[in-house]
């Protein structure tokens, strides 16, 4: 009887510990899946409009830059058995290049390159979920390996703001990096690589402006060994200066206000030497103006395009200008009250393109608009503070 009695005891003993190491195992799963709400999706609204090139004329140059080429400094991921910093820094430098950032994976590689801009590509998810940090003050470690949650990417974009001067989501649509979904309710990032030699991630960074993200443009080679002519000059991004000196602030600025677009150079030009691809580059037509008057966005080239082309909302075409005869240097689009944003593709005879960035309805005169806060939910924000 007493043997009989005492059974329950011990069962419920046990019970209770299973229970208390089920919620000690769902406490620690909850601790390491952050938890963020959606960011506000709501297209760009306000009184007044914000162009990125109000400043830029003629008094000023536009930089040659890429920020994304891998070296063998980190050896792992690299097929290049030379492709070292001095490979790189050479071939960028007869390119005509005047920014060149070494991107390799977690890890900020020092170069004697002035100006020195500290780089890295962050990510070792298996969807190549990644992001550049351009202006790198040091590196974030920590990634989800696994498909990630919206959730996740916004953790992961929150810890590496904290550690850079300018967040790039690199090539975002390639595997399905970020989807349409995160675009609208992702939040946090400084720029977009639209242009990648991998992936053109052009329809979800529409995805992304028409849910009211100023997310600037920047394009880059993503070079994985400069002995290939085809890792070479393929996508950059021009950045617009005023001063003769660079200095990394002064190109951290302008990528984040705007004041820099992006160059798809001609499949055609992809095996082409390197004094082939200068040679190209150096008679590119570069922006002359972007400026907004009485409603109307004019843009003007210092050469001629065959075809200019106005995109808005939800990607949609609201106009084009072309004439792929003569060729023309300057187009312009009469701004609606509907419109929350619109930016300007140019397409040259030979398939090169030029991307600008958008301008943007604001509510504060000659302000980028802003980025939503990320917000935490309740049960993350008592995990982390
Ligand atoms: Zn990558």
């Amino acid at each position: 009887m007493r043997y009989l009695c005492r059974m329950p005891k011990r069962h419920n003993r046990k019970k209770w510990w299973i229970i208390a190491g089920a919620l000690w195992v769902l406490i620690l799963l909850i601790r390491m899946m952050p938890l963020y709400k959606p960011a506000p999706s709501a297209p760009f609204s306000g009184p007044y409009w914000y162009n990125p090139y109000r400043e830029v004329s003629t008094e000023g140059r536009w930089l040659r830059a890429n920020f994304h080429a891998h070296s063998n400094a980190w050896g792992l991921f690299t097929n290049g058995r030379k492709n070292t910093v001095k490979d790189i820094l050479s071939k960028y430098d007869s390119l005509g290049y005047d920014i060149t950032g070494i991107s390799d994976y977690q890890h900020i590689t020092q170069t004697p390159a002035t100006p020195y801009i500290p780089v890295y590509e962050h990510g070792y998810n298996i969807l190549k979920t990644h992001q550049g940090s351009i202006g790198a003050h040091d590196v974030y470690h920590g990634d989800y390996i696994l498909p990630q949650t919206r959730s996740q990417k916004q953790h992961i974009l929150n810890k590496l703001k904290e550690r850079t001067q300018v967040l790039v989501l690199h090539h975002p649509d390639w595997m399905g990096g970020y989807s349409p979904r995160d675009m609208r309710f992702l939040t946090g990032y400084d720029c977009f690589e639209v242009l990648n030699d991998f992936w053109n991630s052009e329809d979800l960074w529409d995805v992304a402006l028409s849910s009211g993200k100023p997310a600037m443009i920047v394009g880059g080679d993503d070079a994985h060994n400069v002995f290939k002519q085809t890792d070479l000059a393929r996508d950059l991004t021009l950045i617009y200066t005023v001063s003769d000196t660079v200095k990394p602030d002064d190109i951290y600025r302008a990528l984040i206000s705007g004041a820099a677009y992006g160059v798809e150079v001609t499949r055609m030009l992809s095996r082409a030497s390197v004094v082939e691809k200068r040679r190209n580059l150096d008679s590119l037509p570069l922006l002359q103006s972007c400026k907004i008057s009485n409603d109307s966005l004019i843009v003007t080239l210092t050469g001629k395009a065959g075809e200019f082309r106005f995109t808005g909302q939800d990607g949609k075409i609201l106009k084009q200008v072309s004439d792929t005869v003569t060729g023309i240097h300057t187009a312009a689009y009469l701004l609606s009250q509907d419109d929350a944003y619109v930016r300007v593709k140019i397409a040259f005879s030979d398939s090169s393109h030029i991307y600008l960035n958008p301008v943007m309805r604001t509510v504060e005169k000659d302000m980028k608009p802003s980025m939503p806060a990320s917000q935490k939910r309740w049960l993350f924000s008592i995990f982390d503070k």
